[in-house]
């Protein structure tokens, strides 16, 4: 029986072992890649070969609090922001294929393993309140939210609305498909995340975006 967590050595000997003579592993297709919301063929796929273990994680952007966006000024509205008040931003994600992609971060630099129990406190109750926006918006059936942070050190959370009745874009693969989908006009983005902005002001104070131009 193991007692401790494995070593991420470990963990790579197991996956690379999976491989073939290509360093490729084998396209799971009894799992989600054979699934109906999988968006892609899978006759014509194939995994690229595993990459060796990096030495080290990267720095990310912003890992130093000085360098951070967050040290310089308070940047302007420059028709993307959607809310925000004295500790948080919301803030529209521009050139998407879905109906609104929105990004949500503190103002002070933290991420989410160093965010202070009361902002977090506060954070899962603005998710709940900005999902309950998301999806009350016509064109959108699920809010999908991630949280990634492999780009940057300051922590912003990714709320996603999966388009209504178009099951093929149900879950995972969501972000596959917004690829390869038209791009959303930005009117169209702002005037599906004005309603999400509005529905901020009365719980969590602030005010409102300008959402134009
Ligand atoms: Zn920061």
């Amino acid at each position: 029986m193991t007692s401790t967590p494995e070593s991420i050595e470990d963990y790579y000997a197991r996956v690379a072992a999976a491989t073939d003579d290509e360093g490729r592993l084998p396209v799971a297709v009894e799992e989600m890649p054979g699934w109906d919301i999988f968006p892609f063929e899978t006759e014509s796929l194939r995994i690229k070969p595993l990459q060796p273990l990096a030495d080290a994680e990267p720095d990310r952007r912003g890992e130093d609090p000085a360098t951070c966006d967050c040290a310089g000024p308070d940047s302007a509205d420059d028709g993307l922001l959607v809310w925000s008040n004295d500790r948080w931003r919301l803030t529209i994600v521009p050139d998407t294929g879905l109906p609104v992609v929105l990004s949500l971060g503190p103002k002070r630099h933290m991420d989410l393993p160093t965010m202070p129990a009361d902002w977090a406190a506060e954070f899962g109750r603005l998710i709940a309140t900005i999902s309950a926006g998301i999806e009350a918006l016509p064109s959108v059936g699920r809010a999908q939210i991630a949280k990634y942070g492999d780009g940057g050190a300051h922590l912003h959370l990714w709320l996603f609305g999966r388009p209504a009745r178009m099951l093929q874009l149900r879950g995972s693969p969501l972000l596959d498909w917004e690829e390869n989908l038209p791009r959303v006009p930005r009117a169209v983005a702002q005037a599906n995340a004005r309603p999400i902005g509005e529905a901020l002001v009365p719980a969590y104070g602030g005010a409102v975006g300008r959402l134009d131009g």
